[in-house]
């Protein structure tokens, strides 16, 4: 899906549909919408960040939070 859901307010990338790996969302795990999808990365040489997107059942994102500190143990 190469449809552009959102820009990153901090580091500005454009983030596409292929960048989240849209298409394997589990559309039958999802009870409520809008689903809450976190995507990290560094661009534009900031730190790594993380952008939370509510992605509505149309793909089409509501709303979008940043958060700048984070922290991701396996
Ligand atoms: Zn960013």
């Amino acid at each position: 899906m190469k449809k552009l859901l959102a820009i990153c307010p901090i580091c500005k990338k454009p983030i596409y549909g292929k960048d989240i790996d849209i298409n394997n969302i589990d559309l039958s795990r999802v009870s409520h919408w809008p689903v809450k999808y976190t995507h990290c990365h560094s661009h534009n040489g900031e730190p790594f960040h993380a952008i939370t997107m509510y992605i509505d059942s149309n793909f089409s994102v509501r709303a979008t939070e940043v958060s700048e500190f984070l922290k991701i143990q396996k």
